[in-house]
C-alpha cells in the first residue's frame, strides 16, 4: 500500500511522463522500474485494457500485460490508469494569490496534471506569471487574456487592442471573452480575433446568447468570427450556452463550417445543469423565459436554500452568491452527449474549487474528468 500523498505524487508523474507519447513503449520487456501501477486498466489502442505500467528511473513508461516489479508497486486495482488530464477551461479567478493552491490540489486529485484557465484567464498574464513562478504548484498551469477585465478597466478601443496583443507576447496562451456576460459589438470581437489569429492563438468564447429562440444566432456569430479573421475559436460549453436547446443544429453548423476551413472547437462539461453567479448578467429580467425557469428552481450551492421572488432581489444585491438550476436543465442524451462525438469537443470543467470551508462551488468544480471517464 501506498499513502494516498505518495499515490497522488507518483501518479501526477505518471501523468507527466505518459504525456510523452513517444516514450511509451509496449510489449518490450526491460528489467529496472522504479514504481510499477497493476491491476489498472489503460486506455490502449482506442480502449481499456487491463495493463501493468512501469515506470523506469529516466520516467520513460511501459504497458505490458505481464506482471513487472519495482521497489514501489501501486495497486490500481478497479481504477483506471491514465496520463493527466488536461482541463481547458478551469476557473480560479477570484482570489487566486490565496486560492491557487487549493484549486491546484482539487485539479490534481481529479487527474488533470494541467489546468489551463481559458474562460476568463489574466489581464496580465505577465503579470500572473510573475506572481505564479515563483510559487511552489502541484500543476502545469497557463492563462489566458481576460478581454472582460481589460474592458472594465479601459474604455478606449485602442488600449484594449494593446494590452491584448501585448498579453499575448507575453506568453498569454489566447484570447477570452465572455460576451453573455459583458455584451460587446462584433466589430469589437473581430479585432481580438484578429488578435488571436495573428499569434496562432485560440479565441475563446462564451456566447452572447442562451434562450431557445435566440442561442442559435450566437453560434452562427462564432462561425462568422473565424470566418471572417481566420482565428481558431474555441466555444466554451456549448450545452450551457449555444446548444442547449438545439444542440444537433448548433453542432450541423459548426461542422459544416470546420469542413469549409474554419478551425471551431467546442467544450462540454458533463453535468446536465449549470450553476452561475446570481448578480451576473445571465440573470437580468426575462430569465424566466429565457430559460424556462421559476424562482424556485434556483438553489444557492453549498446551502442548498432555494429562493423566491424576496430572496433572489436580496442575494442578487450580493457578490459571489452561485446559485444552481435544477438536474436535467440540460437533459445530458440531447446535450452532451451528442456534442462529444464530434471530433471537435473536449471536455473543460468551467469551474474550480476555490474554498473549501464556504463550498458555495458547483460540482463541475472538481470531479469533472473522471466523471467523464467513469461514464464510459
Ligand atoms: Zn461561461
Amino acid at each position: 500500500m501506498v499513502s494516498r500523498r505518495n499515490a497522488l505524487k507518483n501518479l501526477a508523474l505518471l501523468g507527466g511522463s505518459l504525456a510523452l507519447g513517444p516514450s511509451v513503449l509496449v510489449g518490450q520487456e526491460r528489467s529496472a522500474y522504479k514504481i510499477v501501477i497493476k491491476n489498472g486498466r489503460v486506455f490502449h489502442q482506442g480502449r481499456l485494457e487491463p495493463l501493468t505500467v512501469g515506470i523506469e528511473a529516466s520516467n520513460r513508461l511501459k504497458v505490458s500485460p505481464r506482471e513487472m516489479e519495482a521497489p514501489v508497486v501501486i495497486d490500481a486495482s478497479g481504477l483506471i490508469v491514465s496520463p493527466g488530464f488536461v482541463d481547458i477551461l478551469a476557473d480560479n479567478a477570484g482570489s487566486p494569490q490565496s486560492t491557487y493552491l487549493t484549486f491546484e490540489k482539487y485539479k490534481l486529485t481529479d487527474g488533470a496534471t494541467t489546468v489551463l484557465q481559458m474562460h476568463g484567464g489574466a489581464a496580465s498574464p505577465a503579470q500572473f506569471h510573475q506572481q505564479f513562478d515563483s510559487r511552489p504548484h502541484y500543476v502545469n498551469y497557463g492563462v489566458g487574456v481576460f478581454v472582460m477585465v481589460l474592458r472594465n478597466q479601459y474604455a478606449a478601443l485602442a488600449t484594449r487592442y494593446q494590452l491584448t496583443e501585448k498579453g499575448l507576447a507575453e506568453g498569454g496562451l489566447g484570447v477570452c471573452h465572455s460576451i453573455e456576460y459583458q455584451p460587446t459589438p462584433y466589430a469589437e470581437l473581430k479585432e481580438y480575433a484578429k488578435i488571436a489569429a495573428k499569434y496562432e492563438r485560440p479565441f475563446f468564447l462564451h456566447l452572447r446568447h442562451s434562450s431557445p429562440v435566440k442561442e442559435i444566432e450566437g453560434v452562427k456569430e462564432a462561425i462568422q468570427l473565424a470566418q471572417d479573421t481566420g482565428a481558431r475559436v474555441h466555444i466554451d460549453h456549448l450545452h450551457s450556452t449555444g446548444g442547449t436547446h438545439d444542440m444537433p443544429k448548433a453542432l450541423e453548423l459548426i461542422q459544416n463550417a470546420n469542413l469549409t476551413g474554419a478551425e471551431i472547437t467546442i467544450c462540454v462539461y458533463p453535468y446536465s445543469y449549470w450553476a452561475t453567479y446570481l448578480i451576473s448578467k445571465r440573470f437580468d429580467p426575462g430569465w424566466q423565459e429565457r430559460f424556462g425557469l421559476s424562482y424556485e428552481d434556483l438553489t444557492i450551492v453549498g446551502t442548498g436554500e432555494k429562493l423566491n421572488a424576496q430572496t433572489f432581489q436580496a442575494y442578487r444585491q450580493k457578490h459571489g452568491v452561485l446559485v444552481a438550476v435544477p438536474p436535467g436543465t440540460m437533459p445530458m442524451e440531447k446535450t452532451v452527449n451528442l456534442a462529444l462525438q464530434t471530433d471537435f469537443c473536449m471536455i473543460g470543467s468551467d469551474g474550480g474549487i476555490e474554498r473549501e470551508a464556504r463550498a458555495n462551488n458547483h460540482p463541475r468544480g472538481r470531479a469533472v474528468l473522471p466523471r467523464r471517464c467513469a461514464t464510459e
